[in-house]
């Protein structure tokens, strides 16, 4: 069994900057991520793979309307090539992904991939070790025990790193 200090579930926006957090705090951080990809909703399938659409169609708009204001002809028809547009939000999406799996190396947080969940308070398991083929990044273990934080004690190891907060008179 794995012991850390901060296990977080989820590795959308607010999972993976937390545990970027907690490590920079001296934790021992792992997260765990039931898809094989980490980024979340944002990454995968919401932000990022909608920006890179909209980027395309908006080139697609920019030539099919406004080129000839500024002096760009095109000779012949533009067409949208669906299959391109797709292929290129696909690398978009892992590049970024990719991006996140850096931040959890250089941070030295462990990523496991399976659906986390609590069996009590201080540990969490994580079924997928048993049923399908690990990736090389997945560390093998099928709990983790997360040794010392609780949420009350995580406030209160919050308050000991953390400088005191600011007064505003
Ligand atoms: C189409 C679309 C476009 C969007 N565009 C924008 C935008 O332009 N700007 C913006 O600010 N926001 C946008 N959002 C919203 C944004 O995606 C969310 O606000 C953000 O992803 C929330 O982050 P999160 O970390 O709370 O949750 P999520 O990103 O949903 O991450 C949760 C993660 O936890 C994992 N998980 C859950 N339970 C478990 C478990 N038990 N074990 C293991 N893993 C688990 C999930 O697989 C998931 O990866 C968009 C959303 C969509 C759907």
């Amino acid at each position: 069994m794995s012991k850390y200090d901060v296990v977080v579930i989820g590795s959308g926006p607010g999972g993976y900057v937390a545990a970027i957090r907690c490590a920079q705090l001296g934790m021992k951080t792992a997260i765990i991520e039931k898809y094989d990809t980490l980024g979340g909703t944002c990454l995968n399938v919401g932000c990022i793979p909608s920006k890179a659409m909209l980027d395309s169609s908006h080139h697609y708009h920019e030539a099919t309307h406004n080129f000839t204001k500024h002096g760009i002809d095109i000779k012949g028809t533009v067409n949208p090539n669906l299959e391109q547009m797709i292929a290129r939000k696909a690398e978009v999406v892992s590049q970024t992904c990719s991006g996140i799996d850096f931040l959890m190396d250089k941070n030295k947080i462990d990523v496991h991939h399976g659906m986390g969940s609590f069996v009590d308070k201080n540990t969490i398991k994580n079924p997928r070790t048993e049923k399908k083929p690990l990736s090389k990044r997945t560390k093998l273990s099928l709990q983790l025990e997360v040794n010392r934080i609780t949420f009350q004690e995580w406030n209160q190891t919050k308050r000991e790193l953390l400088p005191p907060p600011r007064r505003w008179n």
